[in-house]
């Protein structure tokens, strides 16, 4: 089963809720993969303190032009979606390369052959083992705007695990690379604060999730911090210090205190899941 965890606001405890629901599974006997995708700022390795091994590159296409054999026709620009190619009179093309997203459009299009792939990178993925679960995350390169392609590799290595559950940690907002995170997902938790803020969010993400028609259920985290109540709630996580402790120690909560109460929501959580 794969499972999004997401929601419209950053800082709502999105990673807090992935980390502890994929121990807890695999402290059940579930063999889990937990996706860290959220490339610009990945933090799921730091909350269980693994160590990411296996850096791979992940590399996307770019058009390279052979001068000799271009005619400066001007094809390729006209063929460019993205507006990624420029051309001055009577000269080759050139290549805006942050902005070009590797479609092939250009070496499709050009009728003398004078487009050939190449690549560049633009990040990179890793992966971890810790407390029984593996773990698959990524980096954006600093510069390279295109995190949906670390977000959709981190996938694709997700899949060749043989894994009962799948977790995958979207990153804050309902942009490209959430979207791409949640492609997919049979279920999805949503996690919010009850405030303006996260309440906002939360509409956007819950129409994002409406969109792509995945079933969801809404989690409170900080729960206790306004009388604001949301509707259709499935959990509400109070503020807690143990939940703090617990981030600082790098332990997730379902290890540092198993009889806290929101470790018991979430074994109970897992026990329910794996029926
Ligand atoms: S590969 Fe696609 S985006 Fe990149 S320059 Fe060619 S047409 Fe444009
Ligand atoms: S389509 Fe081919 S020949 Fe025409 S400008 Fe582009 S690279 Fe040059």
């Amino acid at each position: 089963m794969i499972i999004g965890v997401t929601g419209g606001k950053g800082g709502t405890g999105k990673s807090f809720f992935a980390v502890n629901l994929a121990v807890a599974l695999a402290k059940k006997g579930a063999r889990v993969v937990l996706l860290d995708c959220d490339p610009d700022s990945p933090s799921d390795h730091i909350l269980i303190s693994a160590e990411r091994k296996n850096k791979k590159e992940v590399r996307c296409l770019i058009p390279i032009f052979d001068e000799d054999k271009c005619v400066k026709c001007g094809a390729c620009v006209k063929s460019c979606q993205y507006n990624a190619l420029f051309q001055l009179p009577g000269k080759v093309p050139q290549l805006m390369e942050p902005i070009c997203n590797g479609c092939t459009a250009c070496i499709l299009t050009c009728p003398y052959g004078a487009i050939t792939k190449g690549s560049k990178i633009v990040g990179w993925t890793y992966e971890s083992e810790k407390h029984g679960l593996r773990m698959i995350s990524g980096e954006l390169k600093p510069s390279e705007p295109l995190s949906e392609k670390i977000v959709n590799e981190i996938k694709k290595n997700g899949e060749k695990e043989k894994a009962d559950f799948v977790i995958v940690d979207t990153a804050a907002g309902a942009h490209c690379n959430v979207v791409a995170a949640l492609d997919g997902c049979e279920k999805a938790y949503v996690i919010t604060e009850p405030t303006p803020f996260g309440i906002s969010d939360l509409e956007v993400i819950i129409e994002v999730l409406g969109k792509l028609k995945i079933p969801y259920e809404i989690v409170v985290n900080r729960s206790d911090i306004t009388d604001k109540k949301i509707e259709n709630t499935k959990f509400e996580i109070p503020y807690d210090r143990k939940i703090i402790d617990s981030y600082v120690k790098g332990i997730p909560l379902v290890l540092y205190d198993e009889e806290h109460p929101v470790s018991k929501m979430f074994y109970k959580l897992a026990e329910e899941m794996m029926k």
